[in-house]
């Protein structure tokens, strides 16, 4: 039998390289619900091709265009927030793979895991604000949290048939746009400078997070609430070149690593495939185009975000919730070119140091967190 996929964010840079997946394997997988935030038009395209059964516009505002682009086929238009969740509940799907970006990815996570829907996780904010309220969802459900984040992947492929328990996460680490760059001169980086990343292609708001190191330490976070490690057996190293995607320490001393080339359709493929590998037409890997691979210490001066992050993984509570919700604020105001790229981790400090906290939140409790922390954001950034 297929499996038949709900993706959510079929627009993004995930969202396409699943339909590569989805295009490669047309006896596995059925696509039956697309969704995009406000690119109706690639949304509509991307819906006849696969033939799904619905797509969701989360953007209102643009619904009555997707519904023109999508009259005279059988694809059913739907629009809004809760039109999100209720496709990733949708009782026909099988799997939800969450491309989303941001704090809009939680809810619908919630959502396919009520429905007991296998997740197929991209959006890492989902865990990074509400680890502690979805993966007891989860565990509860008995639904299966898949990542798609190559170290998660990575730490996964690592685990699987291994009995005992590990010494500690290696979460490796590109360096992003500025690895090269000296701390001094980080102060006048530009917006086109930090889209800049030396290996991967991404969506724009998780390549700046790349460049602050925000993303590795929401990766530090998100590896704690998949494989319920402590922060302080979580660690991160340096490793410019982007093969080994992540690595496992085990008790006896050994280490496991999961590497290749920095391709996401690999650990895209092996979420959506677990247990099972799929197969694919991929050139086998050169270890002669990769003769040297390098491990080094992060600067936690030049990258203070790192140890924001592993902070607030110590905190727990809302902590998480108020950084993502500080980071994705400031993080749109620099792309926007209403901040420089210093003010993005100093706005995350002050929003952390004002916010209120909780220390077990419900739902609302970080939507409420959410909220104040955009709030705060907003202000000290005067926008
Ligand atoms: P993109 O920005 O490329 O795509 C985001 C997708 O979500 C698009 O389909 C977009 O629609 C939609 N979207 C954006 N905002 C909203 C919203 N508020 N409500 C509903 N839908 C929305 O992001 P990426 O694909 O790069 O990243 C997706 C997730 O995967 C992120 O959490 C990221 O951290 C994670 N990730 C990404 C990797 C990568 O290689 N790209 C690697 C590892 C993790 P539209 O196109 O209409 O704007
Ligand atoms: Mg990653």
């Amino acid at each position: 039998m297929k499996q038949r996929i709900a993706l959510l964010g079929s627009t993004g840079s995930i969202g396409r390289q699943t339909l590569d997946i989805v295009r490669e394997n047309p006896d596995l997988f059925e696509i039956r619900t697309l969704s995009a935030h406000s690119n109706w038009e690639e949304l509509a395209r991307q819906a006849v091709a696969f033939d799904a059964d619905s797509a969701v516009i989360a953007d209102e505002r643009h619904y009555d265009a997707l519904r023109r682009a999508l009259d005279g086929t059988s694809v059913k238009a739907y629009a809004g927030e809760e039109a999100l969740r209720q496709v990733a509940g949708e009782s026909q799907n099988d799997v939800v793979v969450n491309a989303l970006v941001g704090y809009a990815g939680l809810r619908p996570t919630e959502a396919a895991i009520l429905a007991g829907k296998k997740v197929a996780l991209a959006n890492k904010e989902t865990l990074v604000a509400g680890g502690c309220r979805i993966m007891p969802l989860a565990a509860a459900r008995k639904v299966p949290i898949v990542p798609i984040d190559s170290e998660h992947s990575a730490i996964l492929q690592c685990l699987v048939g291994e009995q005992s328990p590990v010494r500690r996460l290696i979460i490796t680490c590109s360096g992003g746009a500025f690895r090269d760059r000296p701390r001094e001169e980080l102060e006048h980086a530009t917006v086109e400078e930090a889209l800049r990343h030396p290996q991967w292609r991404m969506g724009a708001k998780i390549t700046i997070d790349s460049a602050t190191l925000v993303n590795k330490g929401f990766e530090v976070i998100e590896a704690h609430w998949l494989f319920g490690i402590p922060a302080d057996r979580i660690a991160v190293v340096l490793h410019p070149q982007s093969i080994v995607h992540s690595m496992v320490e085990f008790r006896d001393g050994a280490i496991k690593a999961q590497l290749g080339e920095a391709d996401m359709r690999t650990p895209i493929a092996y979420a959506l495939g677990f247990p099972r590998r799929l197969e694919r037409e991929v050139a086998p890997f050169s270890f002669a185009d990769h003769p040297t691979l390098t491990f080094a210490e992060v600067d936690r001066v030049k990258y203070p975000a790192l140890d924001i992050a592993y902070d607030c993984l110590r905190r727990g509570g809302t902590a998480g919730c108020t950084m993502n919700g500080a980071n994705e604020v400031a993080v749109a105001a620099f792309l926007g070119h209403r901040c420089g790229y210093p003010a993005i981790v100093r706005c995350i400090e002050q929003v952390l140091s004002r916010a209120s906290f909780s220390a077990n939140p419900s739902f609302d409790d970080l939507a409420a967190a959410d909220r104040e922390a955009r709030q705060l954001a907003a202000e000290y950034l005067n926008l």
